[in-house]
């Protein structure tokens, strides 16, 4: 017989998402008329703006001509597109030819790991999004599960405490360190002196940094910084994975980049982006034609008037969460929210609970589904993530029940 990959046996029950939906089930079939909201997704929720859904209708009609076909093209992304989001998204940071194209940022984490092997040490902030950890697990680099979590993997818990930035000094050299910003579960948008500290921290010590900012088109405080690039230093140790996903709601359509710069090298001096430009070429066949087509007006000047005022309308939404969650029910009972009005999710602490048993309550009496934190990692016990991803009147109504809780 073939033997299974034992990082599958070390793999944790993916547990938070299917047990948030069995809830929502077994309160509905216990319900049956109870009209259940849900502010627990990722997931955008509005449909595709009217530019760029036509660019991409304009081109899929266009395939269906001799002149406008074309079958496989260039692995890396068309060139057009790595040279908008070049100038775009990184003017005088980064060049074309280190933006790879891609579909989506998940893709890329996972593709990303074929780089470093089994032997890397890895660092992730604790809660985190759990594709870095479960990645690392699969190609056997997270070690055996215990208790704590994995043994090849240091947590840095992201606390109000420490203002969600972790303290670095427990990273051991050489090491991965995945770290998200503005961050899913917690909002938190690192600033400029602690994304510096990263940058210097990782410098010292050899270590690469894989920055995911899928949510970078959430900031909207001017200083904070948009990418790991505007920081000094950083070309020489991170790479950064982004998407359009949450930025024009490509979730469904699919299309993602990831900038591995040349600067950025490995212990025996051999350039990352020449191997990720292997990984890319022979592991992918590129990304659909038709998505890049959208991403390109995505990022053309109408476009970016677009998804401005795509991604305003999350932000409003998580505004009025953040009024109705401040509110006076809340604040006596101690709750705290977190949200700095950079990204999509509230991050809300519930002293003297757990997360499940919030969450319940909140489903029980509210009939407003979330998600709770511990789900992300021990860090996010009592605190529940609140997501701004829902149409308006969803929103406002969940609000009004939420308004009216008794804690
Ligand atoms: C949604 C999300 C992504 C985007 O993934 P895609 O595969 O591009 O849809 C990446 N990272 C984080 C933290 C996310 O929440």
């Amino acid at each position: 017989m073939v033997e299974r990959n034992s990082g599958f046996a070390n793999l944790a029950q993916g547990y938070l998402f299917p047990e948030v939906a069995k809830r929502r089930r077994e309160y509905q079939a216990k319900h049956p008329d109870a009209k259940i909201i849900s502010l627990g997704v990722g997931n955008t929720t509005e449909p595709l703006t009217p530019h760029i859904a036509g660019a991409m209708a304009s081109y899929a009609k266009a395939l269906g001509t001799a002149k406008g076909y074309s079958g496989y093209g260039d692995e890396q992304g068309m060139t057009e597109l790595r040279e908008k989001i070049a100038s775009v998204v990184y003017p005088k940071m980064v060049s074309a030819d280190e933006v790879f194209i891609s579909d989506g940022a998940k893709c890329d984490i996972a593709r990303i790991q074929t780089l470093f092997g089994s032997k890397v040490k890895i660092a992730v902030q604790d809660p985190a999004y759990p594709v870095y950890v479960d990645g690392s697990v699969i190609v056997g680099a997270a070690g055996a599960s215990s208790k704590s979590g994995h043994r090849g993997v240091t947590y840095l818990p992201c606390t109000a405490e420490n203002n969600f930035f972790p303290d670095l000094t427990k990273i051991k050299p050489n090491s991965l360190i995945y770290f998200c910003s503005p961050n899913n579960p917690t909002g938190a948008t690192s600033t400029r002196a602690e994304l510096k500290k990263l940058v210097d921290f990782a410098r010292k010590n050899g270590c690469i940094i894989i920055f995911d900012s899928a949510y970078y088109s959430f900031i909207r405080n001017k200083n904070l910084p948009r990418t790991i690039y505007e920081i000094p230093g950083a070309r020489k140790c991170a790479i950064e994975i982004n998407s359009f996903s949450k930025l024009a709601g490509f979730t469904g359509v699919r299309l993602g980049w990831s900038v591995v710069p040349s600067d950025l090298k490995f212990a025996d001096g051999s350039s990352v982006k020449q191997d990720w430009n292997r990984v890319m070429t022979t592991l992918f066949n590129g990304a659909s034609n038709i998505a890049q087509a959208g991403g390109l007006a995505a990022l053309d000047k109408e476009g970016q008037k677009e998804t401005k005022a795509l991604v305003d309308f999350y932000l409003e939404n998580a505004k009025i969460m953040q009024k109705t969650l401040t509110g006076k029910n809340f604040a006596n009972a101690g709750v705290k929210v977190y949200y700095t009005g950079d990204s999509p999710y509230l991050w809300v602490k519930f002293p003297g609970w757990k997360s499940w048993d919030i969450f319940d309550k909140i489903l029980d009496e509210c009939r407003v589904v979330t998600t709770p934190g511990s789900g992300f990692g021990p860090s996010g016990e009592s605190y529940l993530r609140f997501s701004s991803f829902g149409h308006r009147k969803d929103v406002e109504e969940a609000c009004r029940r939420l308004s009216k809780l008794v804690l």
